[in-house]
Formats: C-alpha cells, sequence, structure tokens
C-alpha cells in the first residue's frame, strides 16, 4: 500500500458540549464524514472527504459544528504553495487529469472591483426612482442602423426576432445532468414570474419545461444532445455554443453515471453511456461555417427566432467577435474566465481565457469602430456578482448579462467546488434522488426571484443616481465609469478614464 501524502484539507470541529447526539449532520453529509460511535457513545468523523460544503454546519440544531481550513500547514514557501504540492501529490497518486468545477479562484485582478460608477450632482440632477419611471426592460437582437419610416412618416416596426427582458439579466447555461431536475425547475419558474430566460445548456429539454418555452433559450452545442425540431421551436432564441470561459478550446463529459433516467432520455444518449461535446464542432471550420448553422437554425424554426453564438472570452475576442456578427448571429455571448461549470480540467480552467471586462470593452469598441454594432447584442457572463457589476458590463457596452453561479449560490449552493463528484449536498449539482429533493422547487424559484427583485432595485437606484432613465441610455456609456489602481493601458482597453482625471 502506498503512503496517502494529503493530509485532510478540512477540520471539522464538534462542540461536544453542544452536541445532543441528533445525528443530523450524519444524514445532511453525503460524503459519509460523520457517524455515531456506538462504544463511545459519541459522534465522530472522518474529515478525509469533507469539501466544506457547509450543509451539517447549516444543519446542525444547536450550532455545534464547524468546519475550517487545516491548520496543519506546510513549511511556507512563496513559489511552492500548499495547494499546488498537494496537487502535485494527487497526479503522483493518480497518474490523471485534475478536475475541479465552478470557476478559475485565482487571485487575478478582478477589473469589476477597480472600476467605479459616477453620480449626478447640480446641474445634471439624480432621479429618484420612487417617484420617476425607470426603464429596465431590454430587447435583444439585430436592431436597424436608422428608424426607417414609410411614405406617410410612419415608423416602420418590423424588427428581427428579439427576446424582451424585463430586466438586463438572465440565467446562464446550466444543463440537466450537469444540475438537477430541481434546480432547473427552480430557473425555469423564476425567469418566467421574472420576464427574464434561463438557458437549457447542452442538455436537452427535459418535457416537463416545454411550458416554460418563452423564458427559455435552448442551446445546440458540438454533441447536439437533445437537438431536434421540437426543442428548437420550444425556446424563446437558440444558442449555438462555441465556447465556454471556464474551460476554452475544450469540449464537455458527462460521466455515464450521471446519464440514467430522464437525463439520458432527454439528452438522447443511451443511459449509462458518456456524454462527450467535441472540442470543436466537426461541421465548423470558419465563420462561412458558422454562417451555415446560423441560417440552418433560422430555417428551420421559420426565422422567427433570434439565434445567439456564445463563445469564450480568449486573445483577438474582438476579431473573432467581428466574424460572428458577419455570420448573420442576432446575439453574441461572450463568457469570461471566471466563468463556472459542473467540471472542467483544472488547468485549463485556472490559466485559460481572458476577464469578461476586458473583452466586452474590446469587443463594443471593435464593433464600433467597423460600424456594426447595431446587428448584434451582447452578453456577457463569467462572474457577474452583483448588480453594480451588471451596471458596469452595460456601461461598458453589455445589453445584458448572464448570471450563473449567482443563480447557484441563490439555490444554496456553497461553492464547495466539487460539482464534478455529483454528491452535491444541497441539491443542485446531483443527480441522485436523495440529494435531488432537497432543492425545493418553490422556496428556491423564491430565492431567485427576491435576488433578481433586490437587483432591479439597485440597478433602478444606481441609475438614478447618474441621472439615467433607462439601460438604453446607460449602454456603452463609459463616460459613467471611471477606474482606479489600473495602468494607462488596462484603462486604454477599457475605454475609461483614471479617477480624478
Ligand atoms: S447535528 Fe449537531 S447536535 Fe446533531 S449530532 Fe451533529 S453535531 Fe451533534
Ligand atoms: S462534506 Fe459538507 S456536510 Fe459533509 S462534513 Fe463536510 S461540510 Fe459537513
Ligand atoms: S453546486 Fe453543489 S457541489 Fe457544486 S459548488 Fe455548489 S454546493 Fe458544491
Amino acid at each position: 500500500m502506498g503512503i496517502d501524502y494529503i493530509y485532510p484539507q478540512f477540520e471539522v470541529i464538534r462542540n461536544d458540549d453542544r452536541c445532543t447526539k441528533c445525528r443530523i449532520c450524519e444524514k445532511q453529509c453525503a460524503n459519509g464524514i460523520h457517524c455515531f460511535d456506538i462504544r463511545k457513545k459519541q459522534m465522530v468523523c472522518d474529515e478525509s472527504k469533507c469539501v466544506n460544503c457547509q450543509r451539517c454546519v447549516c444543519f446542525c440544531p444547536t450550532h455545534a459544528l464547524k468546519v475550517t481550513r487545516n491548520e496543519c500547514s506546510f513549511r511556507e514557501n512563496a513559489n511552492w504553495d500548499e495547494d499546488t504540492v498537494k496537487e502535485v501529490y494527487k497526479q503522483a497518486g493518480s497518474g490523471g487529469v485534475l478536475l475541479s468545477s465552478m470557476g478559475n479562484p485565482k487571485r487575478f485582478p478582478v477589473y469589476w472591483d477597480r472600476i467605479l460608477i459616477n453620480a449626478s450632482q447640480v446641474t445634471n440632477p439624480s432621479i429618484d426612482p420612487l417617484r420617476e419611471p425607470m426603464e429596465t426592460i431590454v430587447f435583444l437582437g439585430k436592431k436597424p442602423n436608422s428608424i426607417q419610416r414609410d411614405e406617410n412618416g410612419k415608423i416602420k416596426c418590423e424588427l428581427p426576432p428579439q427576446i424582451e427582458l424585463s430586466m438586463p439579466v438572465m440565467f446562464s447555461a446550466m444543463s440537466y445532468g450537469s444540475i438537477s431536475y430541481n434546480a432547473h425547475a427552480c430557473l425555469s419558474k423564476a425567469a418566467r414570474e421574472l420576464g427574464i430566460c434561463y438557458n437549457t445548456g447542452e442538455g436537452g429539454l427535459h418535457e416537463d419545461f416545454y411550458a416554460y418555452g418563452e423564458n427559455t433559450i435552448v442551446q445546440v452545442a458540438s454533441g447536439r444532445f437533445g437537438v431536434h425540431k421540437d426543442y428548437l421551436e420550444a425556446g424563446a432564441a437558440i444558442e449555438i455554443k462555441m465556447g465556454q470561459g471556464a474551460k476554452p478550446g475544450i469540449g464537455g463529459h458527462l460521466p455515464g453515471t450521471k446519464i440514467i433516467g430522464d437525463v439520458s432520455r432527454t439528452r438522447m444518449v443511451p443511459e449509462g453511456t458518456d456524454a462527450i461535446s467535441p472540442a470543436p464542432h466537426h461541421d465548423i471550420y470558419s465563420i462561412e461555417d458558422l454562417r451555415q448553422l446560423v441560417y440552418s437554425l433560422k430555417e428551420a424554426t421559420n426565422y422567427k427566432k433570434p439565434v445567439i453564438v456564445k463563445v469564450a472570452a480568449v486573445h483577438n475576442i474582438a476579431a473573432i467577435a467581428s466574424g460572428i456578427a458577419r455570420s448573420g448571429a442576432d446575439i453574441i455571448a461572450i463568457d469570461g474566465f471566471r466563468g463556472g461549470t459542473g467540471a472542467a480540467p483544472t488547468r485549463i480552467r485556472d490559466n485559460v481565457g481572458i476577464p469578461i471586462e476586458l473583452a466586452l470593452a474590446a469587443v463594443d469598441q471593435r464593433l464600433r469602430d467597423e460600424g456594426i454594432r447595431n446587428h448584434v447584442s451582447l452578453i456577457v457572463g463569467g462572474s457577474i456578482r452583483s448588480s453594480a457589476d451588471v451596471i458596469k458590463a452595460i456601461a461598458l457596452g453589455a445589453d445584458a448579462c448572464y448570471i450563473g453561479t449567482a443563480a447557484l449560490l441563490a439555490l444554496g449552493c456553497h461553492l464547495c467546488r466539487t460539482c464534478q463528484t455529483g454528491k452535491c449536498n444541497w441539491g443542485i449539482a446531483t443527480q441522485d434522488p436523495e440529494l435531488v429533493k432537497r432543492l425545493d422547487i418553490d422556496a428556491g424559484s423564491q430565492r431567485l426571484i427576491n435576488l433578481m427583485t433586490a437587483w432591479k432595485h439597485e440597478i433602478k437606484e444606481m441609475m438614478g443616481g447618474m441621472g439615467i432613465n433607462s439601460i438604453e441610455a446607460l449602454k456603452g456609456n463609459r463616460l459613467m465609469l471611471c477606474g482606479i489602481g489600473m495602468t494607462d493601458r488596462e484603462l486604454d482597453i477599457l475605454g475609461i478614464f483614471h479617477a480624478g482625471e
């Protein structure tokens, strides 16, 4: 037997004075950490598999539990930090690629936190959103370059197909399979209540959710799982996934153990078979090929649905977006390198891609310079954490934002970053029926509605503070932003001035 070089990462501390031995923690932990020792007549734990999901802590009725990072530390080394050393041990033990989930946790600059928002005073008064109308509705899709009128001077209102949203935020792509049925149900219900959209991801659309079609974006990814005519017809828009912020340049892999029952039927993949999405679409090697798929999807749906092309934010994203805008796509979705995922190779997640803030500013500027900004709407995602991030994204040029991790947090996710194991104690990233039922659909969708309602209020307040009364007037209005603690080059790419200038 070899030595396990890795000491448990977390320590579960139980206050025995408070513990009533009710064994709730034992029932709540799918990783089997807690158990009752009959001989000792007390609760004991084996922390080796604890992922610090905080489920037992939240459910302990006497607050007897605490989970902390293990203080048993390696000798300090600025170059070889503890996580890096442990990763080498893991690979030396397994010989495999390291897998992880959720977004890039590394300490790269978060540009949202280096951008500040303007407020009006004196000559340009602020607006009180409680007393004056404030427009948060947005329409996503191709817009004409100028207003067309008929011979009587009446505005011609015929527009290419659009998605109407009550606020500039949507739930981003999360497939049924990577997340549970109940999580999908929460997202779809909340999206309908809120007048926004959620996104099927690449897992197809479960028959129960066809009723939410007007609030659904259906995705077509390289594996084409679950794609058929009724599926394409069901959604408000169709999204072609070319790339994803968490794992640019590689495909997806849902292990056969998760392809069971409804997931298998919805994906149209036999039970127990791995669902592997190839890295490229095997029919797309140029903008012309992409154009063919865009128009095939439009043709299949009678030109009634806007088509979105989703790409990861990578080097040269502005040129890529320019090509996509010319492919006939109505909307471009750009996913930054902090975007979440159910499973990704750790090295890819942590080292590939660029921040969404820089990608967005570069794309918006390029499309303006080329005179084609109105040909597409821009959606951005990849760690939009608050209403302030939304406001900053809109002012940098986005039409709307996708949120994924924030939505999962609203459902109870504690960011333990082990979705790839399928043992999510919060009933989100799992297909285990016992775990799935922990996520209450009504309570979960209400929490999503609460979060979005709160953000909408905050968006209105911030817009009012700037003296702006509509999202449309804020879009691309970079004068409403200034930077702090950034280099001239960074400010230049973002197209904003430094604070005090
Ligand atoms: S849930 Fe709390 S009180 Fe109950 S057994 Fe566990 S630690 Fe003790
Ligand atoms: S894995 Fe989660 S539920 Fe289990 S002991 Fe650790 S924190 Fe508690
Ligand atoms: S969804 Fe579940 S498994 Fe994934 S990070 Fe959140 S709590 Fe952990």
